[in-house]
């Protein structure tokens, strides 16, 4: 229920509350502390008094013993008028009162503090009774519990509308992020909120919120991208077939020319189920941030078995393939899939762009917990200026040329992509030659 409640209206909340209880127990305190002293100060007084009235009639007794009472009257005299001193004998007769019998009554209907006191004379005990009215000292306590009682719901409610105000002064700012952070859509992803430069939470917030539109429009941006070139580069083999499929049906034509044909969407059909499992494995990789099933790769192992699946295209350009290896295993937690795809990418790019007669060296090296593999080749290398392009998807140093092998470009984009998902790092470097060195270090598993 208080969840439901505005932010507003539950800082006022409990700020009046916590505040009443805070008023409720101080006024409490500061009440009963007054009233024990003011009460204390009248019983130590009247302890004092009833002694000095026990000092003064054992002295009395001595000088007047006759005309005793006569001196009580003459000591009450010395005593405030709200005092009652009231003298029995033995036998708990009024001998003395220093007020007249009526009087008694009403001070017994108020309020009073008395001290009783046994005292021993020659003639025979006596007993004080020493009161005083508390009346004044009452109506003043009581006047304070009220005027207490009163001032704590009138400040708890002033918190309350003070609190109400303030909170709504400092979330007014957070209404008008709200506001234009509402405006945003996929639209107008480019818009960023303004940042008031006050160095608090609400320039936290808006700068927190504008990068998160900034983080926002460039992954919208390169979706947007992704998606435009993944259409573009499906257009033209699909406009192959239709064009194939035309052509072939435009007139009756011998089998041979059908064979053709037909031999060519299949072509293009392979290219586009190729494009399109790349596409879905970026797809996925996007979503995906780890993969899900990890198995423990024998990198040694992945390695000969991926040089002799590209030992024969190697083989028909005449390229030496180099495999370094260490003496022992070196594993790594990971895909094996993945993994072997990522291997097949690099080894694949280091056979399509090195040319005849040339050399591929594959090297797996072990250093502290890191496992390295290093691709290298002869081949034609990538000019400086693209090597940082060079994992974007859809990017290809030389579309023309590269459009001959089959390339899309995507083949290092899907290797970066399962290199991150295995907290691996990858680099390109060039050797002496001029031809590429794809390195990639990855953890070894414990
Ligand atoms: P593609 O499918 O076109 O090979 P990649 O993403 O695998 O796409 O590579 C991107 C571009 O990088 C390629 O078009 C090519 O120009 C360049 N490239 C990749 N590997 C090599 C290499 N070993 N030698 C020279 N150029 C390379």
């Amino acid at each position: 229920m208080i969840k439901s409640l505005p932010v507003r209206t539950r800082l006022a909340g409990w700020y009046t509350a916590v505040l009443s209880v805070g008023l409720i127990v101080f006024s409490l305190i500061v009440w009963l502390i007054l009233r024990h002293m003011l009460y204390a100060d009248f019983s130590a007084m009247l302890v004092n008094q009833a002694r000095g009235f026990e000092e003064y009639l054992h002295i009395e007794e001595k000088e007047h013993a006759s005309d005793l009472v006569r001196e009580m009257d003459e000591f009450s005299k010395s005593l405030p008028q709200d005092h009652l001193l009231m003298v029995y004998d033995a036998s708990e007769n009024l001998i003395y009162s220093n007020k007249p019998v009526a009087a008694h009554q009403s001070w017994e209907r108020g309020h009073y503090f008395e001290v009783r006191r046994s005292i021993a004379l020659d003639r025979g005990p006596v007993k004080v009774v020493l009161s005083i009215s508390t009346a004044a000292t009452d109506r003043a306590v009581t006047l304070l519990g009220w005027l207490l009682a009163l001032a704590v719901p009138f400040f708890a409610l002033g918190a309350a509308g003070g609190g109400y105000w303030l909170s709504r002064k400092a979330l007014l700012p957070v209404d008008g992020i709200t506001e234009r952070a509402r405006l945003i859509g996929i639209g107008n992803l480019s818009e960023r909120l303004d940042v008031p430069q006050t160095r608090d939470e609400l320039q936290r917030l808006t700068e927190t919120w504008n990068a998160m539109l900034a983080r926002l429009d460039a992954a919208v941006s390169r979706i947007s991208r992704f998606t435009a070139d993944a259409s573009h580069e499906l257009r033209t083999p699909v406009a192959i077939i239709r064009l194939a499929a035309e052509n072939a049906l435009r007139k009756s034509r011998p089998e041979i020319e059908y064979r053709t044909a037909l031999a060519r969407i299949q072509r293009e059909s392979e290219n586009m189920t190729c494009l399109i499992d790349d596409l879905l494995f970026l797809a996925r990789a996007d979503v995906e941030q780890s993969s899900a099933a990890v198995d423990l790769v024998d990198l040694r192992e992945l390695v000969r078995d991926v040089c002799s699946d590209v030992a024969a295209l190697a083989a028909a350009k005449n390229l030496t393939v180099n495999q370094q290896v260490p003496a022992h295993s070196v594993s790594v937690a990971g895909r094996t899939a993945d993994l072997r795809r990522m291997l097949l990418i690099l080894l694949d790019n280091a056979v399509k762009y090195t040319p005849e007669e040339g050399f591929i060296r594959i090297q797996l090296d072990q250093a502290d917990d890191q496992a390295i593999l290093r691709i290298e080749d002869s081949g034609i290398g990538i000019p400086e200026e693209a090597r940082t392009r060079v994992f974007q998807r859809f990017f290809r140093v030389d579309p023309s040329r590269s459009k001959e092998s089959g390339g899309y470009g995507l083949g290092l984009a899907i290797a970066q992509a399962i290199v991150q998902r295995h907290n691996a790092s990858i680099e390109l470097q060039s050797n002496a030659a001029g031809g590429c060195i794809f390195s990639v270090s990855m953890p070894v598993a414990a």
